[in-house]
């Protein structure tokens, strides 16, 4: 029942409105005011109640659309309601019963408006109780003379009747878009006020598209990213879909392309799928690595039949596009929604909000459409829901890519902190996140003890293995004793590894990778009650590679921190010198202790010096004298190198040989060793005296600028003749095929071979009888003990046969007894040396010593 406005009932009813026309509020203040309205009155049932929808028609019927007013006017009397179809090819006729009340005889004046702007044709006939036309009124695209009127009241007219009675409205409609009716009769005093209003809520909606355009266009300049663009692309096509659905275009575009693309709304959907889906999969896909549903040549084909569908609804009646637009939604939004419910189960957060987004759209698009097309009473609520569900999709998906960027500098970041290859934590995120908080992450523990850990023998497996094995190999065990480390007790959380990529909470990193082959972890030793049994299973680890077992084995070094205030940095430092300590001392565990730190503080001075040692003329070479125990006449002398060192004194080559031998600093001093002995020898061409030199295994087997050895001992000029090189047994059998052809060749040029530190090693015999050696030097542990030990007496009585049955005679070495003297007499030995000789002195005494003590021993 529609009521007139007499003027009576306004002024309760209007109040509110009619303040609000009052305030002279700008379009701006009322525009806002409006959404507001809109948004507070949503769910009620009338809120203005002087403006009726009509909604709920008396009788529906379905006609050709040729059929005209009188066709039907038989049956406008029906009583039956049925219904109306969503969308047909018919015309869609429906009759509403109008009891209007009033002053007899007074004539009333409504003004009606049809909100649905896309309908092709919209006619509605005004009929008295008997049937006959009092007026129609074309309410359409079919009105007449639509591009002349004022934009706010186009799709607009005004009815009359004569006074109270039964009236009847029916309705025509035919398009095959939508056929509801949105139609509202509204008093004519209201008719101003109403326009203003149309005119505002058009306002806002551009402006809030047009303002979200632009918010996102800033927001994404320069990002050149599929999902970006795409979005975009989306954005623009919004603006235009709904300045036709709404009718706000007829604000920025002229008529005829509004209505143009109001009769081609259908086409607009598919793009619209279109773009929502072209978005989502990037989206979705660049997040998170793993797992999309969509191989690439699915989507392409599903996004290709979008557009065909977009196309062919260009030519083809909306009616048959329904069914077909609600499959691709379907076959489109599912897998999004359910990609997007697994991306953020995997830890991908921004999916959730496209979800949303999606999930907001579709409502509201229901919403839309059902209203549309009837099966939802009009309302301000419900003919605006797909407009305002769009407007949060769209922040929704503001809000999607925006944290997705943050999501990928995050990731960005954190990749940057973890090893590429094993996802731990790297040698970055130490330096980046654990030691800048380290002061903060020990005190929160009661008793910190860094553990450093070392993986052996990374080097020989790769020279073994090969790198590839040999790297698949260290990533196992890195992987194995990560999940050790995670499931013990104490073990410190790493920050930013507390979950995985499945979103559990269980961490999933327990080390920092500190070095190629080592990593670090922190303990809380207040929860471990033994790190040295807790570790103990981890000593080996046995791993399995291509069908091969391997054993890796590791070494660790531990520090119980009580200075919270050390750094780190520090601590690793000492760490690392206490695995090195352990690496020397072959240990497992080792505690670091402050000795250790001034071991290899010395250490590292005597590698920083030891380059320019022989430019400062800081080495020197002794020699001690080797005699012949049959007839005691010295027969040789060994040349021994000394360090005489500006701040730390002398040092013996024991400790200096091993780092010249790690830093390749050792040809340098053997090349001046042999130098001194060529010049020795030439200086004293008479004696029967041969010298001796030391030789380490890289000596045999590098060649430096492009010599080997043979070449370099030939390049000093010496007699070789009179040149004994001593190998050590260990340092034979490291290389042993390399050693041997280079000994062979210096055989060839004369030098004499010797087999030093004999019984220390473990040399194949089946080497030794290759090498054929001249001497065989015992060991001086076998030599001091002599006197106590049967045992080494019986080697050395061995040791002495195997040399005879090779031709080579025997050396005994550290002789400082006169009673080990005659014992090595006794054993078989033909030479000796050692202190009970000579301590070895400086090479310009040898002469004078060679020439006061010859013979010696009788
Ligand atoms: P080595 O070749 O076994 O040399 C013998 C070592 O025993 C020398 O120690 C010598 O001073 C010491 N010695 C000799 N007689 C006695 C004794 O009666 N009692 C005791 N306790 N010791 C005795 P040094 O000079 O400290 O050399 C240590 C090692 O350094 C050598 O062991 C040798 O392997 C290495 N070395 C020395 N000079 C050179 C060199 O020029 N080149 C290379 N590659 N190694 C060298
Ligand atoms: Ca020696
Ligand atoms: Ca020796």
């Amino acid at each position: 029942m529609i009521q007139p406005d007499n003027g009576k009932t306004a002024g309760k009813a209007y109040g509110g409105w009619r303040w609000f026309r009052q305030c002279h509020a700008t379009k701006g203040w009322r525009a806002l005011i409006v959404v507001l309205a809109f948004a507070s009155q949503a769910s009620a049932t009338n809120p203005w109640p002087d403006h009726q929808w009509l909604t709920q028609p008396q009788a529906a019927v379905l006609a050709a659309p040729e059929k005209q007013l009188e066709d039907v006017q038989a049956v406008l009397f029906l009583s039956a309601r049925s219904d109306p179809p969503m969308v047909s090819r018919q015309a869609l006729w429906l009759r509403y019963d109008l009891d209007l009340q009033g002053e007899p005889g007074v004539p009333q004046t409504f003004i009606l408006t049809n909100e649905n702007v896309i309908l092709a044709e919209f006619t509605l006939y005004l009929l008295d109780d008997r049937g006959r036309l009092i007026s129609s009124h074309p309410l359409g695209m079919n009105q007449p003379g639509l591009a002349q009127k004022r934009p706010a009241a186009r799709y607009q007219d005004r009815i009359q009747v004569p006074g109270p009675g039964e009236y009847h409205l029916v309705l025509r409609l035919f398009s095959s878009t939508p056929l509801a009716p949105a139609l509202l009769v509204s008093p004519e005093v209201e008719q101003e006020y109403l326009n203003q209003n149309r005119i505002a809520t058009d306002w806002v909606m551009l402006v809030l598209t047009l303002a979200m355009f632009a918010f996102n266009a800033v927001l994404l300049y320069g990002r050149a990213d599929a999902a970006y663009r795409w979005f975009m692309v989306f954005h623009v096509l919004i603006v235009f879909y709904f300045s036709a659905l709404t009718g706000f275009g007829h604000l920025f575009m002229p008529l005829s392309v509004v209505q143009f693309l109001s009769t081609h709304i259908m086409a607009m959907n598919f793009l619209l799928i279109f773009l929502i889906f072209s978005f989502a999969i990037p989206f979705l896909g660049k997040g998170a690595d793993q797992g999309l549903l969509f191989r690439l040549p699915l989507v392409r084909a599903l996004q290709g039949v979008n557009l065909a569908f977009a196309l062919l609804s260009l030519v083809v009646p909306d009616v048959y596009l329904f069914i077909p637009l609600v499959l691709m939604q379907l076959v489109t939004f599912g897998p999004v929604l359910y990609i997007s419910a697994q991306q953020i189960q995997r830890g991908y957060g921004p999916a959730a909000f496209l979800l949303g987004s999606i999930a907001v759209q579709i409502l509201g698009g229901a919403i839309g459409t059902a209203t549309y097309s009837g099966q939802l009473p009009v309302s301000w609520f419900t003919l605006n829901a797909f407009f305002a569900s769009t407007v949060v999709e769209l922040l929704l998906m503001s809000f999607a890519v925006t944290s997705r960027m943050r999501y990928l500098e995050a990731r960005q970041k954190q990749l940057l902190l973890q090893d590429p290859e094993t996802g731990l934590p790297s040698r970055a995120y130490f330096s980046k996140v654990l030691s800048p908080n380290w002061a903060k992450l020990s005190a929160q523990m009661s008793e910190p003890v860094v553990v450093l850990i070392e993986i052996d023998g990374i080097r020989s497996m790769i020279r073994l293995l090969g790198p590839t094995v040999a790297h698949r190999l260290w990533m196992q065990a890195t992987e194995r004793w990560n999940q050790f480390l995670l499931s013990q007790q104490g073990v410190m959380p790493l920050a930013g590894y507390e979950a995985d990529a499945n979103g559990s909470r269980q961490p999933r990193a327990a080390m920092v990778l500190w070095s190629r082959s080592s990593f670090m972890t922190v303990f809380d030793a207040a929860d471990l009650t033994d790190l040295d049994a807790t570790m103990a299973p981890m000593r080996t680890l046995v791993l399995e590679e291509d069908d091969h077992r391997f054993e890796v084995c590791s070494r660790m070094a531990a520090y119980a921190v009580t200075d919270m205030t050390e750094s780190l940095d520090e601590l690793l430092r000492k760490l690392n010198v206490a695995l090195i300590t352990a690496e020397r001392e072959n240990r497992y565990i080792h505690y670091y202790s402050d000795q250790q730190n001034d071991f290899f503080i010395r250490q590292n001075e005597l590698n920083r010096t030891l380059p320019q040692a022989i430019q400062r003329d800081q080495m020197r070479c002794h020699v001690q004298p080797i005699i012949d125990l049959g007839s005691g006449v010295v027969v040789g002398g060994e040349l021994l190198l000394r360090w005489q060192h500006p701040t730390l004194g002398n040092v013996s080559p024991g400790e200096f040989i091993p780092l010249a031998e790690q830093t390749h600093g050792i040809s340098s001093l053997t090349r001046e060793v042999l130098r001194v002995a060529a010049r020795w020898l030439s200086a004293h061409p008479d004696e029967a005296v041969s010298i001796s030199v030391n030789l380490s295994v890289l000596d045999l087997v590098t060649r430096v600028d492009d010599q080997d050895l043979a070449m370099r001992i030939a390049a000093t000029g010496v007699d070789a003749t009179r040149l004994k090189v001593e190998v050590t047994e260990s340092v034979l059998m490291e290389n042993p095929d390399a050693c041997m052809a280079m000994l062979d060749q210096l055989r060839q040029l004369g030098c004499q071979i010797s087999i030093d530190d004999f019984g220390t090693g473990y040399s194949s015999l089946a080497y030794l009888s290759r090498i054929r050696p001249n001497e065989i030097k015992i060991d001086r542990d076998f030599i001091s003990k002599l006197e106590t030990s049967v045992v080494d007496r019986d080697i050395v009585a061995a040791i002495v046969r195997l040399a005879r049955s090779m031709g080579a005679i025997v050396v005994a070495e550290g002789v400082e007894l006169e009673t080990t003297l005659t014992l090595c007499r006794d054993l078989g030995c033909d030479r000796v040396q050692g202190y009970l000789i000579a301590r070895p002195m400086p090479l310009p005494e040898f002469s004078a010593w060679l020439a006061a003590h010859s013979p010696m021993v009788s």
